[in-house]
């Protein structure tokens, strides 16, 4: 029987199974029976009309079924099925040489890159590219850590650094740039400090702003490449259209818990990003580091192999990573290689590109701007919803109604609200039996998106007296009960 591997942000719909052997003699008779055998799957997967959505991809070993015969394609004993969704996400081109401006090299210099000039793939006129490149970092983060220190050390001229974020305690697990010390600091400033100290040589140019569709084209102009280290899709979206219509090539890497991806996009004659995933995930489905969680040391894998590209390119050896999507599963200690395809119908890179110019990400992604996120904070609760403090005075007045946590076990164990009920999001449609549709049902999570989810599924299912806590168990440690441990 073929196998199929399931990807981490869809085995929340098969029972947490990572592969499943099914049946079937194509391609389409196997999603069909999987998807028998996995109903909620089904709905993650497929349109209403029984299409696939198009933010998943479905390989067949490594090619793309698209470009074999598509639902129809033959699958055998022993062949791999693999679901590859967008995560927060060929033909092999030799490199040609990039633009040859360089710039001489100091004394200094050249002791200290003696170990790059005496390889010949790189010599003295390699570092002088070095020197003369001008690379683009987008977000100073888990991706960004690596990328800066490493970047900087090689001797990359002129790093560009784009994020607008402050350091905070639960990023040092894994942005190795920033120290201990520098929590509460803007992040360009503690990063552009350690890469500095690293090599005075370099100049850092430092973007404070949100990338936005406004000032994407001015800021990514000034350089020859850029490399996306962004959590979120309409970033990513934004990265990737104004690279293709720039021509710089967007060298890309994703992570999630143990999984990583890394490949270039936009590079001559190769796929972007839209011949990947034309669309972006439903919000919400595919969580974000914040979310769903990172192994420390995997965005130290994945922004090792963009700066191993980034390096490549400006020297102009090798083959790139392009056409070629490079799949990382550090659990399993493996690397898997998918061909990417540049797509004709491509919406932003192919013959007849309908994206001309930026769009509004946001809103193409489904998801609020940040600015009108942060402005909801401070608005009225919405019908449906409760306070963190009204739902603290319904426990004091010893009001009968059911606390329920929809987060996941692992998240019960690090902190958890005295007398709450644990049924983790994925487990509650199955689980409706275990509640009363009159009782009044207070839902909360770690900070009110999956608790919302919760209610409008209770909601749909008949029961009456349904709230969202707002601001979920963040809230309640900020304003309730500051023992709370906040993770
Ligand atoms: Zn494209």
């Amino acid at each position: 029987m073929p196998k199929v591997l399931i990807p981490t942000p869809l085995r929340q719909f098969t029972g947490k199974q990572d592969a499943v052997q099914v049946s079937g003699s194509t391609v389409g008779e196997v999603l069909q029976n999987l998807t028998s055998q996995f109903p909620d799957l089904r709905k993650q997967v497929f349109t209403d009309e029984g299409k696939l959505r198009s933010f998943v991809n479905v390989y067949l070993n490594d090619e793309d079924i698209r470009y074999l015969n598509k639902d129809a394609s033959a699958a055998k004993d022993g062949d791999t099925i693999s679901l590859v969704p967008s995560i927060a996400g060929g033909s092999t081109l030799a490199a040609p040489p990039p633009e040859t401006s360089s710039e001489a090299l100091s004394k200094d210099e050249i002791l200290r890159y003696s170990r790059h000039l005496i390889i010949p793939e790189v010599g003295v006129e390699g570092q002088q590219k070095l020197k003369a490149s001008k690379v683009l970092l987008v977000g100073a983060g888990g991706l960004g850590a690596p990328l800066g220190l490493y970047l900087a050390a090689a001797g990359v001229g002129r790093i560009g650094m784009v994020d607008f974020d402050v350091v905070d305690f639960t990023n040092l697990q894994r942005q190795v740039i920033h120290a201990t010390a520098d929590v509460g600091r803007k992040k360009l400033d503690s990063a552009a400090e350690k890469m500095q100290a690293i090599n005075p040589h370099l100049k850092i140019v430092k973007h404070e702003v949100a990338l936005s569709s406004e000032n994407a084209l001015e800021i990514l102009k000034d350089y020859d490449l850029v490399v996306d280290g962004t959590d979120n899709f309409p970033t990513r979206y934004l990265v990737n259209d104004a690279c293709v219509l720039l021509h710089k090539p967007n060298v890309y890497g994703s992570i999630f818990r143990f999984e990583g991806q890394a490949t270039v996009f936009a590079y001559e004659g190769g796929p972007c990003y839209r011949c990947l995933y034309p669309e972006p995930p439903p919000p919400g489905l595919v969580p974000s580091c914040a979310e769903g969680g990172v192994l420390g040391i995997l965005p130290g894998t994945i922004g090792l192999i963009q700066a191993t590209e980034t390096v490549k390119l400006i020297l102009g050896i090798g083959e790139p990573l392009v056409g070629r999507l490079l799949l990382y599963d550090a659990l399993g200690m493996r690397f898997r290689e998918l061909k990417l395809r540049k797509n004709p119908g491509c919406p932003a890179c192919g013959q007849h590109p309908t994206i001309t110019k930026l769009i509004d990400y946001h809103q193409f992604c489904g998801v609020p701007q940040p600015s009108a996120a942060a402005a909801q904070q401070e608005a009225p609760v919405n019908e449906g919803e409760i306070e963190v403090t009204d739902v603290k005075a319904m426990m004091d007045r010893g009001d009968s109604f059911l606390l329920l946590d929809v987060r996941e076990p692992h998240e019960y164990q690090i902190c958890n609200i005295p007398g709450s009920k644990l049924i983790p999001l994925g487990e509650v449609p199955g689980r409706l039996a275990e509640l009363d549709k009159n009782a009044d049902i207070v839902i909360h999570c770690k900070s009110g998106m999956r608790s919302a989810k919760a209610c409008g599924i209770l909601k749909q299912a008949g029961f009456a007296h349904v709230r969202n806590m707002k601001g979920g168990i963040l809230a309640w440690s900020d304003r309730v009960d500051p023992t709370v441990p906040k993770y």
